[in-house]
C-alpha cells in the first residue's frame, strides 16, 4: 500500500519524491487551482543568513538544506531534464537604514557565536559593496554577504518534482479535495469531495494552510496561520544581478523580483498598490536604474507561518504512521525534505534529530 501524501505543493512533492528513493509507492491528493498555494507564489530564495536568529538548530536545519541543494538539482535535472536554475553563489542583503544593518550584524553575531564560528558571512561597507556590486545607489549604506545563500526558479521546481514522482511511478491526483480522513494505526483513507476513497499504510499531510481542519481530526494542534507576501517582477533586463537578496534577484529569465512584503492580514491575497510602490521605492534605493524598467507583473500569496516562524514536524499523538508537516521556507527546505524527512517519516534510526521542531514546544 503507498503512503497518503495530502498536498501537492513543494513540500508534499519534496517528500514524495524522498519517499519514492526509499522504495516506498506514495499517493499525492492535491486540491483546486483556487486553492491558496504558497508554492506557486514565493520568491524563488534558498536562503539561510539571518535564519533561526535565537534558534541555531533552526539555522544549522536551513545550511544543511542548502548544501544538500546542488546534488538536489542535478538529480532533478538527470532525472526530469527540467533545469531548476539552482545558483549558489551566495546572497546579499542590501541596506539603507545604518541601524537595520547594525541590528542585522548583531543579530548575525550572535548567531555565529552560537554556532562555534561556524557560520560564514562578510559585513560590507558602501565602497566594498560598489566593487561587487557596482549598479547600488548611493543610499546603500553597506550589506551583508554569505555564501550560504542562493536561488531558483521555484514553478521550474515544482515542474521538476512532478515529473520525477510520476517517473518514479508515484501518483499525483490533481484537483481532489481531501474532506475527510479515517484512521486506525498505520491503516488510512482519505475521503475526498466526490465521496472516493484513497487506502495508504502511512499518511502525511502538507496540505498549507488546507492542513487545518484535517489536522485536528489526526491529533495535530496545526498552529499555523496566515501570512501575505506580495512580490513585483520587471520586464527582462540585461544580466547585472548576480547576487541575490532577500528582497531582490534577477531570476534566470532576466526579470527583476522584488518583495516580498509582510502582511498580517487573514486569508487575503489581493495586492494592493500601496505595498508595491513601497516595495518598488526600495528597488529604486538600492538600484537606482530600476526607476525605468517597466514592470510587467505583481502577486501576492500567502505563506504559512507557525507561531515562532519555524517548521513544524510532529508525528501524530493519537494514530501510529500520520505525520504533519509545514514551514515557511519550504523552498530553501525541498532539498532536506526530499533526502532527510522520509527516513523521519518512516520511523528509521537514521532519521534526522528534528524534535526541536514538534508541536510540544508550543504547549504552555
Ligand atoms: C510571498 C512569499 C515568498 C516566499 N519566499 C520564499 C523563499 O524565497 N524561499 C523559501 O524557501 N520559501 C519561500 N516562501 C515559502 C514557501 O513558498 C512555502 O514554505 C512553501 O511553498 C510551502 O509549501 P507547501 O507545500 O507546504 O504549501 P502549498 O504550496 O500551499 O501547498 C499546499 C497544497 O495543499 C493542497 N491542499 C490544501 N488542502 C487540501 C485538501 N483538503 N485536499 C487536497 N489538497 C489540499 C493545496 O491545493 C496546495 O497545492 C514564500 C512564500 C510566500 C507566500
Amino acid at each position: 500500500m503507498a503512503i497518503i501524501i495530502i498536498g501537492g505543493g513543494v513540500v508534499g512533492l519534496s517528500v514524495a519524491y524522498g519517499l519514492l528513493k526509499q522504495g516506498k509507492d506514495v499517493v499525492v491528493l492535491d486540491g483546486a487551482d483556487d486553492d491558496f498555494r504558497a508554492s506557486r507564489g514565493n520568491f524563488g530564495l534558498v536562503w539561510v543568513q539571518g535564519k533561526g536568529e535565537n534558534a541555531p538548530h533552526y539555522a544549522v536545519w536551513s545550511r544543511r538544506s542548502s548544501e544538500l541543494w546542488t546534488d538536489f538539482a542535478d538529480d532533478l535535472l538527470k532525472e526530469t531534464g527540467v533545469d531548476v536554475s539552482f545558483s549558489k553563489i551566495g546572497g546579499v542583503d542590501y541596506f539603507i537604514d545604518e541601524v537595520e544593518l547594525a541590528e542585522r550584524i548583531k543579530s548575525l553575531n550572535s548567531l555565529r557565536d552560537a554556532l562555534n564560528d561556524d557560520y560564514p558571512f562578510e559585513v560590507l561597507d558602501h565602497d566594498e559593496l560598489k566593487k561587487r556590486v557596482p549598479e547600488i545607489g548611493s543610499k546603500v549604506v553597506g550589506g551583508v554577504y554569505s555564501p550560504m545563500d542562493g536561488h531558483v526558479n521555484p514553478l521550474s521546481l515544482l515542474r521538476a518534482l512532478s515529473i520525477a514522482v510520476r517517473n518514479a511511478g508515484g501518483t499525483i491526483m490533481t484537483g481532489v479535495r481531501v474532506v475527510d480522513t479515517q484512521a486506525k494505526d498505520r491503516d488510512f483513507s482519505a475521503v475526498l469531495a466526490d465521496g472516493t476513497r484513497i487506502v495508504g499504510e502511512g499518511l502525511v499531510l502538507a496540505a498549507g494552510l488546507g492542513a487545518v481542519g484535517l489536522g485536528k481530526k489526526l491529533g495535530f494542534q496545526v498552529p499555523i496561520r496566515p501570512q501575505q507576501g506580495q512580490v513585483l517582477i520587471t520586464e527582462k533586463l540585461p544580466f547585472f544581478l548576480h547576487y541575490p537578496s532577500g528582497t531582490l534577484r534577477q531570476v534566470n529569465e532576466g526579470g527583476v523580483q522584488i518583495g516580498a512584503s509582510k502582511a498580517e492580514i487573514g486569508l487575503d491575497d489581493v495586492e494592493d498598490i500601496a505595498t508595491s510602490a513601497g516595495l518598488a521605492q526600495h528597488a529604486i534605493d538600492v538600484f537606482p536604474h530600476l526607476g525605468k524598467a517597466k514592470l510587467v507583473r505583481s502577486w501576492a500569496a500567502l505563506r504559512i507561518m507557525s507561531p515562532d516562524g519555524l517548521p513544524i514536524y510532529q508525528r501524530s499523538p493519537k494514530v501510529l504512521g500520520a505525520a504533519f508537516m509545514t514551514c515557511h521556507s519550504g523552498i530553501t527546505l525541498a532539498a532536506a525534505h526530499a533526502r532527510l524527512m522520509p527516513d523521519w517519516i518512516l520511523e528509521r534510526n537514521t532519521a534526522p534529530d528534528v524534535s526541536q521542531f514538534s508541536e510540544g514546544r508550543f504547549r504552555v
